[in-house]
């Protein structure tokens, strides 16, 4: 379920210090993904069993004098349409400014539930001016502390209570969910509609199911799933699209209600920040992936050491992850674009495959006998039993030792180098944990 919350505010109210603070459990135990400069503005905050998707506006905003206010208020216009609730965050120190009560009027004329946070209350007695700014009419400020913590409980109670609620994809079939991302002018429209075509017509959309993302459900050649994109993608509104936030946002809507992401990258100009930044958010969702070298009608050499090359290279600029299939396409005169469907749908295969107990044992035990975790301290590691979780959204795999805090991150990626190797994970995340037994 896709839920999206914004950060806005002006510069230096304390955003990304409130985005680290919320994000940081979160991260602590994701591995880690391949660094890009997009991981301090996107993140997910998990809170009472909930999670929900943050960004802060503050890293997009270009940073080019004059036209810096007018940047920052396009900025809340968007954070106000592609987002489900939005943090205003003002400056306890500083008290009301200009351009807090220009980005107030904006959101009181937008219909997004807006949580007003009054920032920089290091002491309790300061919360006694968070009163002023009652003036926005936005409600009661939330009066926090992004710097010790303070308060950010009770704001987390809040927004949970303006997150939407599981129920409302209910009337979708269980079937398989994949998106087209990229970004723009990748070739991603001509591909859907390559694939659906004029029977977008006939096709039944489900629409209205949330408010921004379609569901096209794919039925023939032996296939059926659905196609998830947000509006964006094919009816494109021009006056947003240029700019990297309202796509990222776009990206992320999709990418959270599908299971398996289709990356597109244009052959002609190979792999970009921006692709990575997409990349990013496919990992940071735990999605399974595929990749599109879209264009490939434009490339001369098509030699075989040529495909292998560029191959490689995707997968070099994309490590550690680098078990994903890749495919050279092109929308225009459709070569392969089957191939893209058939290796979504393994990829979901892989994604929701179930291993044995039996099996996994069978084969662990003696390996891992053969290999065992190097000691640490001198303690002698057992890993004595291993089983996926059922019921997961990636496959999950819990190996149970006597101390399972001295298996080091190097060893547990031999474990799931082996379960790639043993088994056909392609294109999916896996997750594995280390637990007492
Ligand atoms: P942004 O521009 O809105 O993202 O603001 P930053 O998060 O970069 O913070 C701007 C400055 O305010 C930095 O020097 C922060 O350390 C400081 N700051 C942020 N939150 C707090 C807070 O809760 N208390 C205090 N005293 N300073 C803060
Ligand atoms: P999107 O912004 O990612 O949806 O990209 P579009 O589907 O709108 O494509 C951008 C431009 O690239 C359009 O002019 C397309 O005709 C062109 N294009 C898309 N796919 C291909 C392809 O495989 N080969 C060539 N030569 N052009 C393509």
């Amino acid at each position: 379920m896709s839920n999206i919350v914004a950060i806005v505010g002006r510069p230096n109210v304390g955003k990304s210090t409130l985005f680290n603070r919320l994000t940081k459990t979160r991260r602590a135990i994701v591995n880690e993904e391949a660094g890009t400069t997009r991981d301090r503005q996107y993140g997910k905050v998990e809170w009472n069993g909930r999670e929900f998707s943050l960004i802060d506006t503050g890293g997009w905003v270009v940073n080019s004098n004059d036209i810096f206010e007018e940047e920052i208020k396009r900025q809340v216009s968007i954070a106000i349409e592609e987002s489900d609730v939005v943090l205003f965050v003002v400056d306890i120190l500083n008290g009301i400014t200009d351009l807090d009560l220009q980005v107030a009027s904006i959101l009181r004329r937008g219909k997004k539930p807006v949580v007003l946070i009054a920032n920089k209350a290091d002491t309790f007695d300061l919360q006694y001016q968070a009163a002023e700014f009652y003036a926005f009419g936005l409600g009661d400020p939330y009066v926090i502390s992004a710097v010790n913590g303070s308060g950010t409980g009770e704001l987390l109670d809040e927004v949970l209570a303006h997150l939407k609620s599981e129920a409302e994809e209910e009337d979708l079939e269980d079937l398989p969910k994949f998106t087209v991302v990229g970004r723009p002018n990748a070739g991603k429209s001509s591909l859907v509609n390559a694939l659906i075509g004029d029977e977008r017509a006939i096709v039944t959309d489900i629409a209205g199911t949330t408010r921004d993302s379609i569901y096209t459900r794919y039925n023939k050649f032996g296939h059926d799933f659905y196609l998830v994109d947000t509006a964006g993608i094919r009816k494109k509104s021009k006056v947003n699209e240029d700019l990297e936030f309202y796509s990222v946002l776009r990206a992320i809507r999709a990418i959270e209600s599908s299971d398996v992401c289709i990356l597109m990258i244009d052959a002609t100009r190979g792999i970009e920040s921006q692709d990575l930044n997409i990349f990013s958010l496919v990992q940071k969702n735990r999605k399974g992936l595929v990749v599109c070298v879209n264009k490939w009608d434009l490339v001369d050499s098509k030699e075989v050491k040529d495909i292998k090359a560029f191959e490689n290279s995707i997968r070099e600029r994309l490590a550690p992850f680098t078990d994903f299939p890749i495919i050279f396409t092109s929308a225009l005169t459709k070569q392969r674009i089957f191939k893209v469907v058939e290796t979504a749908v393994a990829v979901y295969q892989n994604k929701t495959r179930r291993i044995s107990t039996n099996k996994l044992n069978e084969y662990f035990l003696p390996l891992i006998e053969n290999y065992p975790p190097p000691s640490t301290k001198g303690k002698y590691i057992k890993i004595k039993y291993v089983t996926q979780l059922p019921d997961t959204q990636v496959p999950t795999f819990v190996f149970f030792a006597n101390l399972p805090q001295y298996v080091k991150d190097p060893y547990i990626r031999f474990l799931e180098n082996k379960l790639r190797s043993m088994w056909e994970f392609t294109g999916t995340p896996l997750l594995l944990f280390m637990r007492h037994k």
